[in-house]
């Protein structure tokens, strides 16, 4: 199943690749051809499906700035929706992934890993509070997508399993709900800089 409980996750490789702080809509479709299912989606499909879940991003990130009078603390805006923020001391590495944040969408809590959390914050030049709240931002969608949107993941479908013509199991592609998170991140911290409202 695709994006069970919503455990985010960035490798470290990824993040040399990507730019300062989430990657930019061009750099959206490399995060579709990393995802496992990206062979099985037909050429003329990929693009649109890359700018269909960009956009969800974009359009939450603007409803959000609007409802929160563009709120720059994703601490508050997590509270403000009933979730929970903790932090664990602990850098948290699975095989060659490396986990930020952990939303466990049953018991509406984020997890903030704070050992992970200071490496990044030191690879990006910047404080932990303000690594900690774009970390946040990229998590807060997610919450969204369990909450009201819909799981971006799932707005597109492709077949898994075949029997000649009978399609009998159909996957989302986890990596649209990545390129929704990212476009609300960067779409939100574009906001807050247009209005020269600081997020340290
Ligand atoms: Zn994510």
């Amino acid at each position: 199943m695709d994006y069970p409980n919503s455990s985010d996750k960035d490798s470290t490789s990824a993040n040399a690749l990507f730019a300062f702080p989430f990657p930019s809509h061009e750099l959206a479709f490399q995060e579709l051809a990393a995802d496992r299912l990206f062979e099985r989606i037909p050429f003329a499909d990929r693009q649109p499906i890359v700018d269909a879940a960009w956009a969800k991003g974009v359009r939450a990130a603007q409803a959000i700035f609007e409802e929160t009078k563009g709120n720059s603390n994703f601490i508050d805006i997590c509270q403000q929706h009933g979730i929970t923020v903790v932090h664990r001391d602990l850098d948290c590495v699975y095989g060659s992934q490396r986990y930020f944040s952990d939303f466990v969408s049953k018991q509406l809590v984020v997890t903030l890993y704070d050992r992970s959390c200071e490496l990044w914050a030191r690879q990006n030049q910047m404080s932990v509070s303000a690594a900690q709240n774009l970390i946040l931002s990229h998590e807060f969608f997610h919450i969204l997508e369990v909450t009201k949107l819909g799981l971006t993941a799932q707005d597109y479908q492709v077949p898994t399993l075949k029997l000649g013509p009978l399609v009998l199991i159909k996957s989302g592609v986890q990596a649209l709900s990545e390129i929704g998170a990212h476009g609300f991140a960067y779409t939100y911290f574009q906001l807050l800089s247009k209005k020269g409202i600081s997020y340290e």
